[in-house]
């Protein structure tokens, strides 16, 4: 039978590059990594893609998801709410894959809370300093700027709750932080045979 897969928890401020990271670090087959795909009510940006990004839900099909208990862990995020589907995610971790959240501190909490910590990683990423988040958020042209300002006044509390993560790592040069992040995922894995 599969070993049981790892369950890794990537949080970090809107803007810091969690999705870049992540996709990148996809990109190596031998870590046999799933990406989590997400429910949430808000709008769909210019390019993604519904289901491999998020599954984009309205207001009553979230709520009777939530009512019907099938999210892992739900919350709301400046004015939207995001949640992590229960069964796929046992699922895949039952099949033996290592299964990737990119969630924000609240569910995050839900989760270490929930799992136990033997197949749990839990990891941070944090921007080199506060005006290259504020920089990569509005470069990024996703958002209006008074949801950029919502997003970068969460990032404050956010940034305080990295200490409660397993692992910290900085997004300043991506190439690092994707190498330091799959360092640390290959030898949880190892410790794990
Ligand atoms: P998040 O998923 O944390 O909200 P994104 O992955 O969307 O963040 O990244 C926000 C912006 O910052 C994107 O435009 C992305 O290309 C850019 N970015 C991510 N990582 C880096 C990096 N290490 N150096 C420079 N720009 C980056
Ligand atoms: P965005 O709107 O930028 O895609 O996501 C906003 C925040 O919600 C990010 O911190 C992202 O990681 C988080 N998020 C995405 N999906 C989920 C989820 O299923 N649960 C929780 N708790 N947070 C999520």
């Amino acid at each position: 039978m599969a070993k049981h897969g790892l369950l890794i928890v990537i949080s970090g401020p809107s803007g810091v590059g969690k999705g870049t990271v992540r996709e990148r670090l996809m990109d190596d087959k031998s870590l046999n990594l799933v990406y989590s795909v997400s429910y949430t009510t808000r709008e769909m940006r210019p390019g993604e893609v519904d289901g491999v990004d998020y599954r984009f839900v309205d207001d009553a099909t979230f709520a009777s998801m939530v009512k019907s208990g099938g999210f892992l862990e739900h919350t709301n995020f400046v004015k939207h709410n995001y949640g992590t589907p229960k069964k796929e995610v046992f699922e895949a971790l039952e099949q033996g894959k290592n299964v990737i959240l990119e969630i924000e501190v609240n569910g995050a909490h839900e989760i270490m809370k929930k799992c136990s910590r033997e197949n749990l990683l839990t990891v941070f990423i944090l921007p080199p300093d506060r005006k290259t988040l504020e920089e990569r958020l509005a470069g990024r042209e996703t958002e209006d700027p008074a949801v950029i300002a919502a997003r970068l006044a969460k990032a404050k509390r956010e940034l305080a709750l990295a200490k409660d993560y397993d692992y910290e790592i900085v997004n300043d040069d991506l190439d690092t932080a994707v190498k330091t992040l799959r360092g640390i995922i290959a030898e949880r894995l190892a410790k794990l045979q």
